[in-house]
């Protein structure tokens, strides 16, 4: 009998934002592996399965990766069905896509199932339209943080015209900054960055591009936190509707 590895993206934080088809997942599970983004409170949804914590964060002590996928791989040869929830969605800076591959290439029957990334997330529970008609015609969604130290392109984000959402951004914010100015963007463009979006604990500070360093020590931003950099980052839906 040979198991199935589902990996499932647990959503922002807020366990309601959870899909259905993640609760299901869950409920037919029998092991569970859970990344330290996620919520507790979402394993209401597989009361009988066994659940391994396996986080790690950046810069803590963490579960190496290869264990992590050894330990997949050994309980879907034993013919389980298991489920590894993600913080957000699998697919946006999650490896689910590494992972999946790697499982497959080992015959193992993989399934991914979509979250709600906290990039979106975190815009639309703060009121911001991450694209709004006259204002802003698209998102790109971009890490501060690479594993080989390399930079992403800031000119070409700069000069996007979309708005930028910045994940791991929390102890990069004067790269972000000078890459952008460097770039081109005006250093008034207004940036909200917000604190563990969706859960009750949500903070968000309103600041500009040349500015938001100094506001985000001021205001003692902490990771997990999103960077929204982009002129609809500047008030809520509503006033901008309005001003549109
Ligand atoms: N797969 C996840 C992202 C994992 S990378 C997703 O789709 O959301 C980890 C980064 O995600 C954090 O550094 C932070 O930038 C962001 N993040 C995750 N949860 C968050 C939350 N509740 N609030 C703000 N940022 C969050």
């Amino acid at each position: 009998m040979s198991g199935k590895v589902w990996l499932v993206g647990a959503g922002p934080g807020d366990p309601e934002l959870l899909t259905l088809k993640a609760a299901k997942a869950l409920a037919q599970a029998e092991v569970v592996l859970i990344d330290d983004l996620v919520n507790p409170q979402v394993l209401e949804h597989c009361p009988a399965a066994r659940v391994m914590r396996v986080g790690k964060r950046g810069g803590c002590r963490s579960t190496p990766q290869d264990f992590i996928q050894r330990l997949m791989l050994r309980y879907a040869r034993q013919g389980r069905r298991v489920v590894r929830l993600k913080g957000g969605d699998p697919c946006i800076f999650g490896r689910g896509g590494e992972e999946a591959a790697w499982l497959e290439a080992r015959g193992v029957c993989c399934e991914l199932v979509n979250g709600i990334t906290s990039g979106l997330a975190a815009a639309t529970n703060c009121g911001i339209p991450l694209t709004l008609r006259g204002i802003s015609r698209g998102v790109t969604l971009v890490t501060a943080h690479t594993q080989d130290d390399s930079e992403p392109n800031w000119s070409a984000l700069a000069q996007s015209g979309t708005t930028l959402v910045v994940y791991m951004g929390v102890a990069r914010l004067g790269e972000v900054r000078d890459g952008l100015l460097a770039g081109g963007m005006r250093a008034g463009m207004p940036v909200a960055l917000i604190e563990n979006a969706s859960l009750p604990q949500q903070r968000e500070c309103r600041s500009s591009l040349a500015r938001m360093q100094a506001d985000a020590l001021a205001f003692g931003l902490r990771s997990p936190a999103i960077l929204v950099i982009g002129e609809v980052a500047a008030s809520t839906a509503l006033e901008l509707a309005r001003s549109a």
